[in-house]
């Protein structure tokens, strides 16, 4: 048995960042992945993934979400890939909504660039929308999209031409940790590490006994052929997110196919067992879906072109977890998900990095340790 550096279990948006990221920096890494790479059984397809800078989840997210967008444009620059699209963002609710009161929170503690709009003026600039007297929205020139399929498939290919192993169609059936390494069993044979990262997303608590309770949710996306599609222009039709007292609402402006994506945060919070593949989109989804956008952007509700399910993997508190698991810190757990990790996964694969190469980062991450639960 040959041992190597670092093994990462798991090819998603995290595994495939953090195995590039450690493959430049010269380590020994190998990454197995159970499906071929930007599959649509996890968490990691759809397209497009929202990046903004107001978080309004809470204001200690806005550096790393900083240092995100020089990491994709290092991607981009290094393969002439497009992953990242800046659109602008508007954000829409009451005020006192988590979504408003959020974002403006943090673009406020950390001096971003943004603006406040009344309902009149958010309709007269992008003038799709149909908003209640009583809403207001939230503009941020930096907000924008990031290419799903594309960032995963990019940054494996700068792996694999840095030299890291990429085993696809690999089951990981069990890490098993001992004094000083790991031993990372899969149907073809036995791997031997220094390191584990662990990025398995919804599968996570299927393979290790994480000191976290995590629920795996079924979520639903669709796409919608414009009815009015000269509302649409780009210059008047940024990404955006809308809270009303059913929940909170995100969409896309449409794509090269002329749809546009829509979908709720959350969903119907279903929670389903990661080991069986999810309920496909069906008619009830869809109504959820049509009967926001009946209400906030009626142009939109054109005929359904495709949909699809996604899967949240979420924490009790709805923060991340990146830390060594505390009885075996050769093993480092990856699970930014929650439902909002996707944009940060380029600089997440180089604080796993640095966690494995340095045991240490200049990110903070203390809000992601395991501690949180004790
Ligand atoms: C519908 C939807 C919308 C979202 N919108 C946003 C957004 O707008 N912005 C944002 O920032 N984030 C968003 N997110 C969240 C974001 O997409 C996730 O945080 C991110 O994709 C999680 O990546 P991951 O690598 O942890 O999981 P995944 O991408 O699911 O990767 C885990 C990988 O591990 C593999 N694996 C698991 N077990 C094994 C095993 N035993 N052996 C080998 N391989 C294994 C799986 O096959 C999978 O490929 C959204 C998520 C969903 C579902």
């Amino acid at each position: 048995m040959t041992p190597v550096d670092v093994v990462i279990v798991g090819l998603g948006a995290m595994g495939s960042a953090a195995l590039c990221a450690l493959a430049r920096r010269g380590v020994g890494a190998v990454g197995i992945e159970q499906f071929s790479p930007a599959h649509a059984f996890g968490s990691s397809h759809g397209r497009t993934r929202v990046i903004r800078l107001g978080y309004f989840e809470h204001p200690s997210y806005v550096p790393l979400a900083r240092a995100a967008y020089p990491a994709w444009r290092e991607l981009e620059r290094l393969t002439g890939e497009r992953l990242l699209t800046v659109t602008g963002i508007v954000e829409m609710g009451r005020p006192d909504s988590r979504l408003v009161a959020g974002t403006l929170r943090a673009a406020r503690q950390h001096a971003l660039p943004h603006e406040v709009l009344d309902a009149h003026e958010v309709m007269s600039r992008f003038p799709a929308f149909r908003l209640p007297e009583d809403f207001i929205g939230v503009f941020q020139p930096d907000g924008g999209f990031v290419a799903a399929e594309a960032a995963i498939l990019t940054q494996l290919r700068l792996a694999g031409e840095a030299g890291a192993e990429i085993r696809t169609g690999e089951r990981v059936v069990a890490i098993e940790p001992r004094a000083d390494h790991v031993l990372v069993v899969t149907a073809n044979g036995v791997i031997r590490a220094a390191q584990v990262i662990v990025s398995a997303g919804s599968w996570l608590s299927t393979l290790l006994p994480v000191p976290a309770r995590l629920t795996v949710t079924r979520q639903a996306l669709a796409w919608f052929e414009p009815r009015e599609p000269t509302r649409f222009d780009p210059a008047r039709f940024p990404v955006f997110m809308l809270q009303d007292d059913t929940g909170i609402y995100y969409g896309f402006p449409p794509d090269e196919r002329g749809a546009l994506k829509f979908a709720k945060h959350h969903h119907e919070r279903e929670a389903i067992d990661p080991l069986v593949p999810a309920r496909e989109f069906d008619a009830a989804d869809e109504a959820i879906l049509r009967n926001a956008l009946g209400r906030y952007l009626p142009a939109a509700a054109g005929p359904l072109v495709e949909a699809t399910t996604c899967r949240y993997t979420m924490t009790p508190d709805e923060d991340f977890i990146i830390d060594r698991l505390p009885d075996w810190p050769q093993v480092i757990v990856a699970s930014p998900c929650s439902g909002h990790g996707f944009k940060f996964s380029a600089v997440i694969g180089e604080i796993l990095a640095d966690l494995a190469t340095k045991g240490e980062t200049p990110h903070d991450i203390s809000r992601f340790a395991f501690n949180r639960f004790a």
